[in-house]
């Protein structure tokens, strides 16, 4: 979708620190970082956000990367988080369906 900065992201527009790449997926480094390893993991289709996502399988391959990208960034044994901000009391602030993958220091609950 023009104008979406994570469809700019996926069609290699906007420039981003991709880290891994997926059938219809991409996991790329958070611009403002909150832990120590924060990757965003996007579907390359626009899905503006988790209340529009149709598709259970692709939720499912969605979390599943997050999962696999947290292990291939040696999270996996201490932990990590995954959280997808839905619309404005969510905290949503781009409307592109994203995974947040926060890991590298202790999270805390609840959250703000
Ligand atoms: P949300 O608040 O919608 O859950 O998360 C959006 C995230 O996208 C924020 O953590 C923000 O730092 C990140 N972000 C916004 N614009 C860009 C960008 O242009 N590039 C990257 N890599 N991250 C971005
Ligand atoms: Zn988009």
């Amino acid at each position: 979708m023009s104008g979406c900065i994570f469809c700019r992201v996926a069609a290699g527009e906007i420039p981003a620190e991709i880290v891994k790449r997926g059938e219809g997926m991409l996991a790329f480094t958070d611009i403002s970082p909150q832990a120590p390893t924060h990757l965003l993991i996007i579907p390359t289709i626009h899905i503006g956000s988790l209340n529009d996502a149709k598709d259970p399988t692709l939720l499912g391959n969605l979390v599943a990367f997050a999962r696999d990208a947290a292990r291939e960034a040696g999270l996996a044994t201490r932990g990590y988080r995954v959280v997808i901000n839905t619309n404005p009391d969510g905290g949503q602030t781009v409307f592109h369906l994203h995974v947040h993958l926060l890991g590298g220091r202790p999270m805390h609950w609840p959250p703000g």
